[in-house]
């Protein structure tokens, strides 16, 4: 059987990595778009940034004159910011919704054609459990994952008819450089009397101790090469037990839950 061609934004670091690697053990050919060329065994490198209308396009393009076509897309380019909404400057909101979500939008809607004429096509979208425990002083953030949640179920529906199917996959906690790259500002920290450090040190403290890149990566590769999927999945008993929670909870006892663990 053919390989199947996998294209992974983000695939050189983190959970896109690792995502990336576990696909190329499991046979695929795998192309990673990023900034950074950061060499990788295996994995072909195409700078894009997916921000960039078209920097996007022409690296689909060159993906379908080399391999013919796109089988698997996974979207997992992303970074975050905090601080409070109130500080922070509508540039960086924007610029937050630019990678995290419009480059999303800019990958899939370079690629969408190519599937739909080739019959079909898996599309995974990488949110975060912040997209339903909505996370203050990273709302920003959140935000940025709700609308991939609520973009991939619509969009799901769209593309159906054409074999397309569209997942996101909600990681927790996970070890990787998306730590140390979070955009954080901290002005206003004496007006809200050190809560917006005290939350964002919170975070960053759970991350360091989070899950391993690798365990995500393997499961969004095993997901990605699923024959039916779920609009949904979160990664790991305790993230698939709180997405649960989630629902079940009335969100005024979610949010108060949430508040009292990020926002004290
Ligand atoms: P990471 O190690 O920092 O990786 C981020 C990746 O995104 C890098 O490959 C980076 O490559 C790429 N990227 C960033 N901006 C880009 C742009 N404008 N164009 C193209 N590529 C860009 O972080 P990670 O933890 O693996 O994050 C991957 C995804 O998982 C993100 O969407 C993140 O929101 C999500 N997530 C992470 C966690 C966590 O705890 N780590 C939790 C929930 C969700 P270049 O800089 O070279 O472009």
């Amino acid at each position: 059987m053919d390989r199947k061609i996998a294209v992974v934004t983000g695939g050189n670091s983190g959970i896109g990595r690792c995502t990336a690697e576990a696909l190329i053990n499991k046979g695929c050919t795998v192309y990673d778009l990023s900034r950074r060329d950061i060499s990788i065994q295996g994995i072909t490198h195409i700078c894009c940034d997916v921000t960039d209308e078209a920097s996007v396009n022409s690296a689909i393009e060159r993906i379908i004159a080399e391999a013919g076509r796109i089988d698997i897309l996974i979207n997992c380019a992303g970074f975050g910011i905090s601080g409070a909404v109130e500080f922070t400057e509508l540039s960086d909101a924007k610029r937050q919704f630019d990678v995290n979500f419009f480059g999303t939008v800019n990958v899939n809607k370079a690629a969408i054609p190519f599937m739909r004429n080739k019959g079909g096509g898996r599309i995974v979208n990488i949110s975060s459990v912040a997209a339903v425990a909505h996370i203050p002083f990273q709302t920003y953030y959140s935000a940025s994952k709700a609308a991939i949640e609520s973009y991939t179920q619509a969009l799901g529906n769209e593309v159906a008819p054409y074999g397309i199917t569209v997942t996101a996959i909600q990681p927790g906690d996970i070890k990787t450089e998306f730590t140390e790259a979070r955009q954080k500002s901290f002005a206003g920290d004496d007006v809200y009397n050190g809560r917006i450090s005290k939350s964002v040190t919170g975070m960053e403290q759970d991350e360091i101790k989070g899950m391993s890149p690798v365990k995500a990566g393997e499961y969004i590769a095993e997901i990605s090469l699923r024959q039916k999927v779920k609009p949904l999945y979160a990664i790991g008993f305790t993230y698939k037990l709180l997405a649960v929670l989630c629902k079940v909870f009335p969100s005024s006892i979610r949010n108060r839950i949430v508040g009292i663990l990020y926002a004290g």
